[in-house]
């Protein structure tokens, strides 16, 4: 039985498994999975487990949930032996080209990345 964000919400689907994914990693607080749409050899996505609709959206209280998703990125992008370098990036809200309302960290790598995005 699924309620609130998790009837509607893309990636609350994803995260409780009602909708397929790939796994990169996972802990009590977020879950990270890879681009469906990859733009660089790694593009993984890092979710928080709860809903918060984008970076706007966070309040106070989620300080330390978004230092929890960064460092999770960075775990991920020493996994994935990104000694190059690589992007951690957030879409918010229309004008930031957020297509997706449920807050996540974009991990781009693999490839030289260019500078400014679009
Ligand atoms: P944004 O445009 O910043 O909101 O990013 C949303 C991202 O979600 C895009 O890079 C999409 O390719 C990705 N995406 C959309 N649907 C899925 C899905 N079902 N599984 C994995 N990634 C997805
Ligand atoms: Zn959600």
């Amino acid at each position: 039985m699924y309620t609130g964000h998790a009837m509607s919400c893309l990636f609350c689907k994803i995260v409780q498994g009602v909708l397929p994914s790939t796994a990169v990693y996972q802990d009590e607080l977020c879950y990270a999975f890879a681009d469906i749409h990859p733009q660089a050899p790694v593009h993984v996505l890092v979710v928080p487990r709860e809903h918060i609709t984008s970076l706007a959206d966070a309040n106070e209280g989620d300080r330390p949930l978004l230092g929890h998703l960064i460092w999770a990125a960075t775990e991920i992008a020493r996994s994935k032996e990104l000694s190059g370098g690589y992007r951690v990036v957030a879409n918010s809200g229309a004008d930031g080209g957020q297509t997706v309302d449920h807050l996540h960290l974009h991990l781009l790598g693999g490839r030289q990345l260019t500078w400014p995005p679009g």
